[in-house]
This record gives structure tokens, C-alpha cells and sequence, in this order.
């Protein structure tokens, strides 16, 4: 959908648009936005809507706290929720300072800014998120409350799956969207839930999933329930993952190939990237304390490791034809900001091929039960939250990637959401 500003106004003008929500997403990833009428939309395009950026967490002090909002004309879209006489359209914004310069906190800069270093080493990468959420009851005043939707397991059909018209709206309503949802399932825990996405350039992928997380929580409120994207909500049921698919491209050539082929020596390098970086941009993955209390159990995993097919392992290289071959990185977890994880994970494959890393040879036990002399010789992931702040803080790698102000942010800690 790439649009010129010209179009834009256009289809505003003859689509009975009255509002345009002018979005972003504060340095957690939480969704923020303003509400401009239809009118002002070309002054937005133009000079920017100003907004109290001291206001926002973890983005500027008082002192300096005026930023500007400009719409991203590729990123329009109809809000289906939103009465459809008089419409609401949405846009994500690039931030900026006043005297035009982009606002280093904003995520979609930062993702950007790392797509364009693969670029300029010749390759692009696309990512596929598959996320998980639970769905819980509301209380009597709208509260949320810990008491799962249905009492269905993985895969499980209805009755027992109580999900499956929710997950239906919530995949109708983001084609409407134009955005790609693949599959859904019902999940392992109750009232727990998946959608898969098809793969896309990775701000587009990250863009999708800011929107899936609103459009699950509109549908789920519409329908008297509360969705969850806590990574551990309930401490004896599996945790919420958001597994994140990556393949990595030159020329319009997938170089993780299909399987049997064997994957080229640069998709080898991007993964041997990543896993040496995981431990120092955990904290970044999995943001909140209760985000270690789903790790290393439940099918999340726990020890940086790779393989191809076994799901105790961190990293996975599924067994996929053509342009779904790929490799499947299982720790983040659906509380991240997932432009500052997409960001992190290219800075560390694009190191990776840079500096032609070697893979090391798979695991393939299961590291849940695997015998003692097996671990010792695998590295755990971060026991906790503070372990991962600390190798974060510690990192070269991490301080190149991101401004000081964001990693002081994120690494102060949030409450669950
Ligand atoms: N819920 C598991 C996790 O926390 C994943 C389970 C699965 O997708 N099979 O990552
Ligand atoms: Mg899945
Ligand atoms: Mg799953
Ligand atoms: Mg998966």
C-alpha cells in the first residue's frame, strides 16, 4: 500500500473519514496515540503534530519535551471497531524533534536504521511472528481476572475450545486491515491462544503485531474478556512465547533454503549472529521479571542452543520448503517491543555475516530431561531479569545498537501488563 499523500486526502475526503489516529509506540511498545480530525491530516503530513513527549515514559524530560508526530502514508488503515460512518483511519508516525531531526527513542527509527545497515551489506531479512495470548474472564466491574476463557489444550476443537469465534474475529478483522494472519490455534494452556503471521519486511512485521495486540484487546473487550499478553499469567500453565521467524535474503534468494538443500554459509553466519548475542539482548526479548518464570520449561526454552527440529532448543531451522525456509528463535516473549527486538536480532545476524561467524554444530537432545553432562556443556539463558540487565548493561554490542536513554528505560523494569 504505498500511497502518495496526494491519494491519501483523497481517500479521506471520499471515504467519509472524520478522525485520523496519529499512532506510535512508547520505548516498552505500548501503544499510544492522538486523535486528529480529518482536516488536519495535511498539516500532520506537512509540519507534524506536537505532542508532550515528557508525558511518555522513558521518552524526553520536561526541560526539551515537545516531539512531532508525522504519518507514514504506507502504514494507513480503516480501524474495522470504529463506526463506519464517519471513520477513523490509523497511521504510524515517524517521531521527530522540531528542527526535523528523528527522535533516537522512536523504535520504528531504530528498526529502520537497522534494516538499512543489512541493506547496505546487501541483504534484506523478513521476519514472521507467531503469537501467543490467553484470554481470561472479566469480573463483574470490567476487572481482569485469572479465570481461563475454556479449559481447552493445544489444538483442541470447540466445544471445548470456547476461542475459536474470537480468534475468527480477530483474524477477520485484521484482513480488513490488510494484514496477513496465516493460521490460529487454540494453545496448550486454557483460554490460551496463537495466531501466525506470514512473513514481511520487519518494520511491517513489527507495525502488524502493535496492531494485532490492540485488535486482540478490542475483540476480546467486545466480547466480555480480557486477553493476556503476560508472558507466565498462570504459573502451572505453559507461557506466552512470541516466536519470531527469521530468513535471510540476497538478490531475491532465500539463503536458508529449503530443506535438503543445505543452508548457505551467510544464513549460518546470521544465525551464529544471533546466538552469540541472545544472552546480552535477553533482557530486550524478555522484559519483565515474570518473563524468566516462563523460560526453561513448558516448551520455552532455556539454554542457548540450536537445532532442527527439537523444541526444547532456543533456536530451531524447521523443516520448510521455499520461501518458509528460515530459522524459528523461540525465547521472545509477546511483552517485548518488538521493534527494538527485530532491531536487535538483524544488528546481531548482519554481525554475524560480517565477521563470517561459525555455527556450532547442533543440540539435539532434550534439554528437558537431557542427563547432566549434557547441560554442562550448554549455556543457560539468564536466570532472571536483573542477570539479563546486567549482561545488557555490560554490552559493546547493546550500547552500538541503541541510544543510552532507551537502555536506561527498559532496563529499569515495567510492571506486567
Ligand atoms: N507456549 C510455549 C512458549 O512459551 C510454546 C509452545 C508451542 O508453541 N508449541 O514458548
Ligand atoms: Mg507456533
Ligand atoms: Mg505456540
Ligand atoms: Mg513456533
Amino acid at each position: 500500500m504505498d500511497y502518495t499523500v496526494g491519494e491519501i486526502l483523497q481517500f479521506v475526503e471520499e471515504n467519509d473519514v472524520k478522525f485520523i489516529r496519529l499512532a506510535f509506540c512508547d520505548v516498552f511498545g505500548r501503544p499510544k496515540n492522538i486523535a486528529i480530525m480529518a482536516d488536519q491530516l495535511e498539516r500532520a503530513f506537512s509540519s507534524g503534530i506536537s505532542f508532550d513527549a515528557s508525558a511518555v515514559r522513558g521518552f524526553l524530560q520536561v526541560e526539551e519535551s515537545d516531539l512531532f508526530l508525522f504519518p507514514d502514508p504506507g502504514t494507513m488503515a480503516i480501524l474495522p471497531w470504529r463506526p463506519q460512518q464517519g471513520r477513523v483511519v490509523r497511521f504510524f508516525c515517524h517521531i521527530r524533534h522540531p528542527d526535523g531531526r528523528p527522535f533516537a527513542g522512536d523504535g520504528r527509527y531504530l528498526l529502520h536504521q537497522a534494516e538499512g545497515a543489512l541493506a547496505e551489506m546487501g541483504y534484506t531479512a523478513k521476519v514472521g511472528a507467531e503469537c501467543e495470548f490467553y484470554l481470561f474472564l472479566q469480573g463483574e466491574d470490567g476487572a481482569p481476572t485469572k479465570i481461563p476463557f475454556d479449559r481447552a489444550g493445544y489444538l483442541d476443537m470447540a466445544p471445548l475450545d470456547r476461542g475459536e469465534n474470537i480468534r475468527r474475529e480477530i483474524c477477520l478483522t485484521l484482513e480488513e486491515m490488510g494484514i496477513l494472519p496465516e493460521s490460529s490455534h487454540h494453545e496448550q494452556g486454557p483460554g490460551q491462544n496463537e495466531v501466525d503471521f506470514k512473513y514481511a519486511d520487519p518494520l511491517r512485521a513489527a507495525d502488524d503485531l502493535t496492531t494485532f495486540r490492540s485488535v486482540v484487546r478490542v475483540v476480546a473487550a467486545q466480547n466480555g474478556l480480557c486477553a493476556s499478553f503476560a508472558p507466565k499469567p498462570l504459573p502451572d500453565a505453559s507461557g506466552s512465547g512470541l516466536h519470531v521467524n527469521l530468513s535471510l535474503h540476497r538478490d531475491g534468494v532465500n539463503l536458508f533454503r529449503a530443506q535438503g538443500e543445505g543452508h548457505s554459509r551467510e544464513a549460518e553466519a546470521f544465525l551464529a549472529g544471533i546466538l552469540d548475542r541472545v544472552e546480552e539482548i535477553t533482557a530486550f526479548l524478555n522484559p519483565l521479571p515474570q518473563s524468566y518464570e516462563r523460560l526453561g520449561r513448558c516448551e520455552a526454552p532455556g539454554y542457548l542452543s540450536w537445532s532442527h527440529q527439537n523444541r526444547s532448543q532456543l533456536i530451531r531451522i524447521p523443516a520448510a520448503a521455499g520461501p518458509y525456509a528460515r530459522m524459528e528463535l523461540r525465547s521472545p516473549d509477546p511483552a517485548c517491543n518488538p521493534y527494538l527486538a527485530f532491531a536487535l536480532l538483524l544488528r546481531a545476524g548482519a554481525e554475524g555475516v560480517r565477521e563470517k561467524k561459525a555455527l556450532c554444530p547442533p543440540c539435539d537432545h532434550n534439554l528437558y530431561t537431557a542427563p547432566e553432562e549434557i547441560l554442562r556443556g550448554v549455556r543457560p539463558l539468564p536466570k532472571d531479569f536483573a542477570a539479563a540487565a546486567q549482561l545488557a548493561r555490560e554490552s559493546a554490542f547493546v550500547r552500538a545498537a541503541l541510544p543510552q536513554g532507551v537502555v536506561d528505560s527498559l532496563l529499569g523494569g515495567q510492571q506486567p501488563r
